[in-house]
């Protein structure tokens, strides 16, 4: 199969805007924090930068193209929903966007539901500090399953590979920007939450509280969270006073980056999937 990703600047727009957004929430961050970190910020950040590493490394070795690779050879061979018939263009790149939205809200439903996965996605969730590298910190397993389900996703609907290319960029900025440990006002968080998951919105997720961790599942978008029951707007022990992290691994210094890469296979599993009767160990 030919290279696609070659054809374009997709790894170059994509690497951009990563690094990008990720200084100026680093600045953001230095500048005005929300909460006071309880670890070192080297450690964690080397952990977290480091599993980045290891995704960009082994989703390469794994797909031989990106998703939006799938979307130009759905598009050049006529496969796909959208590619059935005409539609005005924006309007095609809006539907995919929403679209590929919804279906990584219901990934990371998922993700909380089967034990099996939830192994993979407590990775994110053993961050004892949140902040924008929280955002990137997910186990290579997790990012393949997620590469996989993208590429379905992008087979069935047919959408125009630039709605692809917007989406992964926005994808990538707003877990960044939503994990930020950032202060701003109140007032500017509650109209900013109508339109995206806010770093006020997401923090609730990453509570020890089980009731509080399965919510709040959207990235970009709130609206699926509204729509399907999972929305809670502030944590019960508030920002300052919630704790981050799963109860079931206090310890800093366990957290390197060998150890989160075999986490999914030697750790607890604790009380956290929806489907687990809580205080079940
Ligand atoms: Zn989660
Ligand atoms: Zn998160």
């Amino acid at each position: 199969m030919m290279d696609l990703r070659a054809g374009g600047n997709e790894l170059l727009i994509r690497l951009g805007f990563f690094i990008g957004t990720l200084a100026i929430m680093f600045f953001w961050e230095l500048i005005a924090p929300r909460r006071p970190l309880i670890t070192s910020k080297v450690k964690r950040w080397l952990s977290n930068l480091g599993l980045v590493l290891v995704d960009s490394i082994v989703v390469h070795l794994v797909f031989p193209t990106a998703v939006v690779g799938v979307a130009l050879i759905a598009q050049q061979r006529g496969w796909g929903f959208l590619n059935q018939f005409e539609l005005p263009y924006l309007l095609k790149i809006i539907f995919c966007i929403l679209i590929f939205d919804l279906v990584i809200y219901l990934q990371h439903v998922l993700f909380h539901v089967v034990p099996l996965f939830w192994r993979l996605h407590m990775v994110h969730h053993t961050d004892l500090d949140i902040d924008a590298t929280t955002g990137v910190r997910f186990h290579p397993i997790e990012i393949i399953l997620s590469m996989g389900i993208k590429i379905m996703a992008a087979f069935l609907i047919g959408p125009p590979p630039i709605a692809v290319l917007i989406f992964e960029v926005l994808l990538n900025g707003t877990s960044i920007f939503n994990h930020g440990n950032v202060r701003y006002s109140q007032n500017i968080d509650s109209i900013l939450r109508l339109l995206v998951v806010t770093p006020e919105m997401h923090r609730v997720h990453h509570s020890t509280i089980r009731w509080e961790s399965n919510c709040n599942l959207g990235f970009n978008f709130p609206w699926w969270d509204r729509i399907f029951g999972t929305y809670r707007p502030q944590p019960a022990q508030g920002h300052l006073g919630m704790t981050i992290g799963l109860d079931q691994y206090k310890e800093p210094k366990k957290l390197t980056l060998p150890w989160l890469l075999v986490l999914p296979f030697i750790g607890k599993l604790g009380k956290y999937p929806m489907t687990r009767s809580p205080g079940v160990e």
